[in-house]
C-alpha cells in the first residue's frame, strides 16, 4: 500500500478555472487561503458538477458566463494505450478546451510547489449524461429488461472496463501523477426503478455472468418488470390495496431473483473499482487510489447504505472521500424523503417519512419543515467521519468531502458560509479524519469560503501532520478505531 500523506488538503477543480484565472494565480489562492496540498483535477468529465462553470450563478472569481460543458477528456489521448477497447476518441469537443492538455498545463507548477495531483473521475448516475458524441460508446451501454438499449454504460462490458484501464495506463505512463480518485455515483436497477427509471442490465454478458452465479436471468427480468409496473402505477397516483411497502415487499418475496440480481449488480460495480485499483498498483504500487463515496450511499438512502457497507471498497482504496455536504444536505435529503413518499413510503406523510428515515439512518437533524433551511449540522460530519474511520479500522485514510461551494440548491436551502465551512473542517478532524477534500468544485466556491478552510486549519494547528488528540469522542455503537489489529476482525479486507 502507498503511504497516504500525513495531512491531505485536496480540492476538486476543473480545467476551466485554470484557463479563466491562470495557473499561478489559482495555485497561489489555493495554497495561501486554503493550505491546499493536493489537486483532484477532473481531467475527464461530462458533469458540470466536476468540470464546468455555473449555469446561472457565479462566484467572485473566474468568468461569470456559462460554458455549456459538453465534456470528455481534457488531456491528450495517446492512442498506443487504447488497443484493447473500441472507445478511442473521447477528447472533449468544447472549443474552450481545444489545444490544451490539463495535466501538461498544471503538473509542472503543482510539482514545483509540492502539491500532489490525483486525477478524479466520477461515474455519474445522471440519465442526462449520454456520451452521445463518443464513437462506439453506444456498444457499451446497458440493455433494459425489455431488450432496449438504455443510457448508462454496462459495468460488466469488457470494452467499457478496458477503456477505464486504458485511461489509467495513459495517465500514469504519460504524466507524473501521485494517484487517481475513482468516483462512485451509481446504483443498481431496483433503486433506479423506484426513481422512475428502467431496470438494467440484461445484455448478453450480464445474462451469462448471472447464469454462472446460478441466477435465472429470465425470472429476474420478469420480477423487475413487475416492480417497474408497480413503481409506475404508484408514482402515477394509484394507491395499492394492501399498502405501498407491503405490496413492494410482496413483489420482492415473489421474485427473490431480483435480490440476487441486485447483489450481482453491486458485486460487478465493486469489481470494477477493484480492477481499477489493481491496474493502478500494477502500473506503479507507490501510486495512491482514492474512492469517492456518494452521499446517497453513505447517508441518505437506507437501501443503498445496506447494499454498500463502507468496507465494500476497503480493499480497493488507499483513502476514502465520503461526501458529507452538510449545508445542502437538508434540501437534498428532503427531496429524497419526498421521493420515497411517492413509492414505498406512500403510506407516510413527508413529515412522518422524514422522522422514520432519520431514525433508521441514525441521523439527528432538523424537523421536516425546517430541514432545507437548517441544513444538516456539522456534528453530522463528525459522526459520519467517525463511522467511516471506525469501519475501516484505520486501514484506509479518510478525507471527507466538505461543501465549500455547491451549486444547484434553491435560495430556500441553507447557504454555505465561511462559518459553516470552518465548522465542517473542525468536525472532520474531530471525527478522526486525517485530511479533507474541498468540494464540490473550486469554480462553485466563494473565495471567503475557500479562505475559511485555511483559517480553520490554522486554528486547529494542522499543518503537514495531524496533531494527536483531535478526535473528541467515539461514536455510539461504533467499534473503536484505536484498537488497531483485531478491532475490526469481522471485516475481511
Ligand atoms: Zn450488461
Amino acid at each position: 500500500m502507498a503511504e497516504p500523506r500525513k495531512n491531505f488538503v485536496g480540492i476538486q477543480i476543473g480545467l476551466v478555472s485554470f484557463l479563466d484565472e491562470g495557473v499561478n494565480q489559482v495555485l497561489d489562492i489555493l495554497q495561501e487561503k486554503a493550505r491546499v496540498n493536493a489537486l483532484l483535477p477532473s481531467t475527464m468529465s461530462w458533469s458540470r458538477g466536476n468540470a464546468g462553470r455555473g449555469l446561472d450563478w457565479f462566484p467572485d472569481h473566474g468568468k461569470a458566463e456559462p460554458d455549456h460543458l459538453q465534456g470528455g477528456a481534457m488531456v491528450n489521448i495517446h492512442p498506443q494505450y487504447y488497443g484493447a477497447t473500441t472507445i478511442k476518441e473521447f477528447r472533449a469537443p468544447d472549443p474552450l478546451y481545444q489545444g490544451v492538455d490539463y495535466l501538461e498545463m498544471v503538473l509542472p507548477e503543482a510539482k514545483r510547489r509540492g502539491i500532489k495531483v490525483y486525477p478524479y473521475y466520477c461515474e455519474t448516475a445522471g440519465r442526462e449524461i449520454r456520451h452521445v458524441w463518443v464513437p462506439n460508446f453506444i456498444h457499451v451501454v446497458e440493455v433494459d429488461a425489455w431488450g432496449r438499449k438504455a443510457v448508462r454504460p454496462c459495468v460488466n462490458n469488457a470494452d467499457y472496463r478496458n477503456w477505464h484501464v486504458a485511461i489509467l495506463e495513459d495517465c500514469f505512463k504519460s504524466y507524473d501523477l501521485d494517484g487517481y480518485v475513482w468516483g462512485v455515483e451509481r446504483r443498481g436497477p431496483l433503486l433506479n426503478i423506484l426513481d422512475g427509471d428502467v431496470p438494467t442490465c440484461f445484455c448478453p454478458t450480464c445474462r451469462q455472468q448471472a447464469h454462472e452465479r446460478g441466477i435465472d436471468a429470465e425470472r429476474a427480468r420478469q420480477g423487475y418488470q413487475e416492480i417497474h409496473d408497480f413503481a409506475m402505477r404508484v408514482r402515477g397516483g394509484a394507491a395499492p390495496l394492501d399498502g405501498y411497502l407491503v405490496e413492494f415487499l410482496r413483489l420482492l418475496f415473489r421474485h427473490p431473483e431480483v435480490v440476487a440480481w441486485e447483489k450481482f449488480w453491486v458485486d460487478s460495480h465493486v469489481a470494477l473499482a477493484q480492477e481499477i485499483y489493481g491496474a493502478v498498483k500494477w502500473l506503479n504500487p507507490k501510486k495512491e487510489v482514492g474512492v469517492h463515496i456518494w452521499q446517497l450511499i453513505n447517508t441518505f438512502n437506507p437501501l443503498l447504505r445496506a447494499q454498500y457497507p463502507i468496507e465494500s471498497f476497503g480493499n480497493c482504496a488507499d483513502f476514502f472521500k465520503p461526501v458529507v455536504y452538510h449545508d445542502v444536505a437538508g434540501f437534498r435529503f428532503s427531496r429524497i424523503v419526498a421521493g420515497c413518499t411517492r413509492t414505498i413510503l406512500g403510506d407516510f406523510t413527508p413529515q412522518e417519512a422524514d422522522r422514520f428515515l432519520q431514525r433508521i439512518l441514525h441521523l439527528n437533524e432538523a424537523e421536516w419543515d425546517d430541514l432545507p433551511a437548517a441544513g444538516f449540522t456539522a456534528d453530522y460530519i463528525r459522526r459520519e467521519t467517525a463511522r467511516t474511520v471506525d469501519a475501516t479500522g484505520g486501514r484506509v485514510a479518510v478525507y471527507p468531502g466538505i461543501n465549500v461551494g455547491v451549486q444547484g440548491t434553491p435560495k430556500s436551502s441553507k447557504q454555505i458560509t465561511p462559518e459553516s465551512v470552518g465548522a465542517a473542517v473542525r468536525a472532520s478532524y474531530e471525527g478522526g479524519a486525517t485530511g479533507i477534500t474541498i468540494s464540490r468544485n473550486y469554480s462553485e466556491a466563494m473565495l471567503n469560503c475557500v479562505a475559511a478552510v485555511g483559517q480553520a486549519l490554522d486554528e486547529l494547528g494542522i499543518k503537514d501532520t495531524v496533531p494527536e488528540g483531535l478526535r473528541t469522542e467515539p461514536v455510539r455503537g461504533a467499534a473503536s478505531a484505536s484498537g488497531k489489529a483485531g478491532a475490526d476482525d469481522r471485516v475481511a479486507w
